[in-house]
């Protein structure tokens, strides 16, 4: 999501005349990006921006702004903290961005933390040129919904990102379209709880669609191949969502669905709206709707009164499901979260280091399996832009979203799809060969 963020940040520069850079040392204007969901994150920017600024002090004429969750957690603080910044602004005020720029050339310090009154408008942005649609030919993300309603105890997400919002679906369905239509095949639908895309909220035109219904709407647009989509939320993972799985074949057959933890009383302390067995109940019908779904989740260790016996539950739970890839963090307190008010603290850091360890070796082992199981399987990859070193080595997505590095024929081209024999495998990818060149 960051990632698209940046992309429309720099078009939006782009559209009002800026052009980019050969580096950040070479540019006149720099805007940090920034996310604040662990602290070590947050450091990231003061360290960056204290070397920016330095540089601003040779340089008086360069523009700095910060953006992103960090800017939208401390606002105006910021500013006043470093007084050479020029400007600062939220996600929710990115629409705003080429109005700061011009604002600082101008010499006027500004400020977007507010939230405009009507939500739809941080939706309607220029269309990305090539230049900046970056991910890999043939591939894009489309923004579906913004925000969180669901404030789980640790998480500063509804703090920065603010509350749910999901876009007109027929601006939707018209990115798509448009994608498409200049040779875009994969779409991976981004929201922070995607599957809760078009709940009734306020700021939503009356009458929209529900998440499984976009699915079937955008499947049946001319060109699409693959949808993916990230992040759901367990919860919202309702009926019409497993059907999906079902009848739509554009829908890949890998789901990263986070789950945190294992252990019923830490779901319960974090808010998670769903208990060990729901999660499983809701695995096993989609696998029964959809087999071979591959599953990918996020965990977190250390949550604080977190116990060995409930760690012991997420490693057994990560067995249970058998998932195919983890992200997987110690808990870090945000500012103004739940779990930050009650002063539950965090656990001591030996502890909590030593289970990310062990979760990490599981989630290797499992990953491991997940792969040995693969081999001697055709799969259809979707080649990257990315050659390999070797001649011919080229690497691309199967439909699982296992990343497969494959020696290739000619006709191997970023943004084509191939059948690939796996042959082997290593603990980040399958390895193999276009069919019709094994051996
Ligand atoms: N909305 C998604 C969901 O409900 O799972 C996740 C979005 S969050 C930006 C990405 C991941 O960061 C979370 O799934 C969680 O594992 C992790 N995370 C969020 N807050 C955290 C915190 N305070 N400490 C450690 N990890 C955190
Ligand atoms: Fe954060 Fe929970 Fe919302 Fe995900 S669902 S963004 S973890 S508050």
């Amino acid at each position: 999501m960051n990632q698209h963020d940046a992309q429309k940040m720099a078009n939006l520069l782009r559209h009002d005349g800026w052009a980019r850079a050969d580096g950040a040392e070479a540019a006149d204007l720099v805007v940090i990006h920034t996310c604040s969901i662990r602290e070590k994150a947050e450091h990231k920017l003061y360290s960056e921006l204290g070397r920016v600024l330095g540089r601003k002090r040779e340089e008086p004429g360069l523009l700095v702004g910060v953006g992103g969750c960090v800017a939208q957690q401390e606002g105006e603080a910021l500013l006043r903290r470093f007084p050479a910044l020029d400007f600062v602004f939220g996600p929710q005020n990115l629409v705003h961005l080429a109005e700061l720029a011009r604002g600082a050339r101008a010499r006027v310090r500004g400020l977007r933390v507010d939230y405009d009154d009507d939500p739809q408008v941080r939706f309607e942005l220029p269309e990305l040129h090539p230049e900046f649609a970056g991910t890999s030919p043939g591939r894009a993300w489309v923004t579906v919904m913004e925000g969180c309603d669901l404030f789980c105890a640790y998480c500063v997400v509804p703090r920065t990102r603010g509350r749910e919002v999901s876009r007109a679906s027929a601006k939707i369905l018209a990115e798509v379209e448009r994608l498409a239509a200049g040779g875009v095949s994969e779409v991976t639908l981004l929201g922070q709880t995607v599957n809760a895309y078009g709940r009734p909220r306020p700021g939503m035109a009356a009458g929209e669609i529900a998440f499984a219904e976009l699915l079937r709407r955008i499947a049946a647009v001319s060109g699409i191949r693959r949808i993916r989509f990230t992040s759901p939320h367990p919860a919202f993972v309702g009926d019409d969502l497993i059907a999906a799985y079902g009848e739509l074949e554009a829908l890949c057959p890998h789901l990263h669905l986070p789950v945190q933890s294992g252990s019923d009383r830490v779901l319960g302390a974090m808010n998670r709206r769903y208990d060990r067995k729901g999660y499983l109940e809701t695995v096993a019908r989609l696998r029964a709707a959809r087999p071979g779904l591959a599953l990918t989740t996020d965990l977190i260790v250390g949550f604080p009164t977190e116990t060995d016996a409930d760690f012991a539950e997420t490693l057994s739970l990560m067995d249970e499901v058998g998932f195919t890839d983890s992200f997987s963090f110690k808990y870090s307190e945000r500012p103004g979260t739940p779990a930050a008010r009650r002063g539950l603290g965090e656990l001591a850091p030996e502890l909590a280091q030593a289970r990310l360890e062990e979760l990490q070796a599981r989630q290797r082992a499992l990953t491991l399996a997940a792969h040995a199981a693969r081999v001697g399987e055709r799969v259809e990859v979707l080649v990257d832009g990315q050659p390999g070193h070797e001649r011919r080595q080229r690497s691309g997505r199967d439909p699982q979203n296992r990343l497969v590095n494959f020696r290739a024929g000619p006709d191997a081209s970023a943004g084509r799809y191939v059948q690939v024999h796996v042959e082997g495998y290593t603990p980040h990818s399958l390895l193999g060969a276009q069919i019709g060149l094994q051996g």
